[in-house]
C-alpha cells in the first residue's frame, strides 16, 4: 500500500541547502503576525516603488513559482519530469480589466498550450475565466443570460470567444485544459461556458475539464447532472475535483447579502462529498477523466483504493493526482514513485502580479493556534532523517 510518510522520496529533489531554505521559509510564514505584516508591507513597498522584487523573487516566489515567464520555468519542468511529475503551467496574473489585457492573457494561455504540445512533461494547460472575461459580465449573467441588455450580450459573447479560442487551441494541440473554479457569483456562468465547450471539444475524449468545488453542498448533484447531460449529448466529461479555496469569502458574502451560504457547514461534510465525488467518477469512468487536485492524504489514498477496486491501472491516462508547486511533495513524489499519474501546478508571471497568489499560499501555511503547519513538520522530519545518517 502506498505511504506518504516517506520523506526521503518526498524530498528527493531537494539538496540539504534547498531543504534548509524551505525550512526557513515555512518557519517565517508560520508566524501569523509576520504574514499579516508582510501583506501590508509588500503592498506599500510596491506602491512606493521600493526595490523589494529581488528579495521576494529569491524567497517565497522561488519556492511557489516556476519563474516570470514560460522560458524561466523550463528548469523546473525538467526537474519535476525527472521524478515523473508533470507540470501544469499556470499563468497566475490576477485582476486585469482592460480588453487589451484580457486578450493578452488569452494569448499567454494559448502560448502555454503551444509549449505543452508534444511535451510529455506538460500533461495539461489551465486557466481562469476571470482572467479572460470582465468579472462584471460574468456576475450579471450568473442567473441566466435572458435579462441581459444588448451591450451585455455582446460583452458576454466576446468573453465566450476568448474561452473558445483557448479550448480550440487545446483541442488542436491535443493538450487537455483545466478551467479553474471561482466564486459562486461567477460560477454558474462559467459552468455554462464549460459545458458548451465540453460538448464541442470532448467528443473523442476529455479535452476540456471543469472544476468542482466540493465545499459547495450542490456539487454532487451538479456532477450527476453533468454526467447525464454528457451521456445524452455523447461527449466525455473532464473533471478536476477540489475542495474549494474561497470559503471565508463565500460565507461572508452570503451573510452580508442575506442568502443561504453555498458552502457546507462543516469540514466533514466537504470531505464526505469530495470522496463520494471521486467514487462516482471512478464508478462511471467510461464517460469521465478525473484529476484529484488535493493536498489531502485521505482523499489521495481513497482514489488509489477506488482505482484498485475498479481494476484500473495506475497509469490509466484518465486519472491524475495534482498538487501545487512547493506544497505536499510527500503526496506528489510518493504517488509518482508508485507509478500513478501526477502533476504540479507551476504558477508563473511577473513577481508583482503574482503577489495575490503568493499571499494566499502564505496565509494557507500560517500556523493555527501555535500548531506547526503540515509542510513544516514534513521538512523537520526529513531534516532529522538526513542528520541521523551523517
Ligand atoms: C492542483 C490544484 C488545483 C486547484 N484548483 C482550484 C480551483 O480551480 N478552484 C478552487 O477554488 N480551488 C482550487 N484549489 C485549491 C483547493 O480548493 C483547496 O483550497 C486546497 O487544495 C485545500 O484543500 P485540500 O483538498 O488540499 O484538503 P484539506 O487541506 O484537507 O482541506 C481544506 C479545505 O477543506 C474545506 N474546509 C475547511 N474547513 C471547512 C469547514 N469548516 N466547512 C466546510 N469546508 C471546509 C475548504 O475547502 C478548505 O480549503 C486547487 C488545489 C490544487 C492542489
Amino acid at each position: 500500500m502506498i505511504s506518504f510518510d516517506n520523506t526521503e522520496i518526498a524530498f528527493a529533489g531537494k539538496s540539504d541547502s534547498d531543504l534548509q531554505w524551505s525550512y526557513r521559509l515555512f518557519k517565517m510564514i508560520g508566524m501569523p503576525w509576520l504574514v499579516k505584516f508582510g501583506k501590508v508591507a509588500t503592498n506599500v513597498a510596491f506602491a512606493i516603488h521600493l526595490p523589494i522584487k529581488g528579495l521576494i523573487k529569491k524567497t517565497i516566489f522561488k519556492h511557489f513559482c516556476g519563474g516570470e515567464n514560460i522560458d524561466d520555468c523550463k528548469g523546473k519542468i525538467e526537474e519535476l519530469g525527472r521524478f515523473k511529475i508533470g507540470t501544469i503551467l499556470d499563468y497566475s496574473v490576477e485582476g486585469k480589466t482592460t480588453e487589451g489585457d484580457l486578450d493578452r492573457t488569452r494569448d499567454e494561455i494559448i502560448a502555454s498550450i503551444a509549449t505543452a504540445k508534444n511535451n510529455k512533461n506538460i500533461p495539461f494547460a489551465v486557466f481562469k475565466v476571470t482572467g479572460v472575461a470582465q468579472t462584471s459580465i460574468l456576475r450579471k449573467a450568473n442567473g441566466g443570460a435572458e435579462d441581459l441588455s444588448e451591450a451585455d450580450r455582446k460583452e458576454l459573447a466576446v468573453s465566450m470567444q476568448r474561452v473558445d479560442a483557448i479550448c480550440k487551441a487545446a483541442y488542436e494541440a491535443d493538450v487537455p485544459v483545466f478551467i479553474d473554479a471561482e466564486d459562486s457569483w461567477f460560477q454558474d456562468t462559467i459552468d455554462r461556458m464549460v459545458n458548451a465547450m465540453m460538448s464541442k471539444y470532448n467528443k473523442e475524449k476529455a479535452v476540456v475539464f471543469n472544476t468542482l468545488q466540493m465545499y459547495r453542498h450542490d456539487r454532487l448533484a451538479f456532477l450527476k447532472k453533468t454526467h447525464l447531460e454528457a451521456v445524452a449529448g455523447q461527449y466525455f466529461v473532464g473533471i478536476k475535483m477540489v475542495r474549494g479555496a474561497y470559503m471565508e469569502k463565500e460565507r461572508e458574502a452570503a451573510a452580508k447579502d442575506g442568502y443561504p451560504s453555498p458552502i457546507h457547514a462543516t469540514k466533514e461534510d466537504t470531505d464526505r462529498d469530495y470522496d463520494q465525488g471521486l467514487a462516482y467518477i471512478v464508478e462511471h469512468i467510461e464517460q469521465f477523466a478525473l484529476c484529484a487536485g488535493t493536498h489531502n492524504e485521505i482523499s489521495s489514498l481513497r482514489l488509489v483504493e477506488l482505482m484498485a477496486e475498479k481494476g484500473l491501472d495506475p497509469t490509466d491516462p484518465r486519472l491524475f493526482f495534482a498538487q501545487l508547486l512547493g506544497m505536499s511533495d510527500h503526496i506528489s513524489y510518493n504517488v509518482a514513485h508508485e507509478g500513478y499519474n501526477v502533476a504540479k501546478y507551476v504558477p508563473y508571471g511577473p513577481v508583482k502580479e503574482v503577489m495575490p497568489y503568493l499571499l494566499r499560499r502564505a496565509e494557507e501555511n500560517t500556523s493555527v493556534a501555535g500548531q506547526m503547519g503540515r509542510e513544516l513538520s514534513l521538512i523537520v522530519k526529513e531534516k532529522k532523517r538526513r542528520k541521523a545518517l551523517k
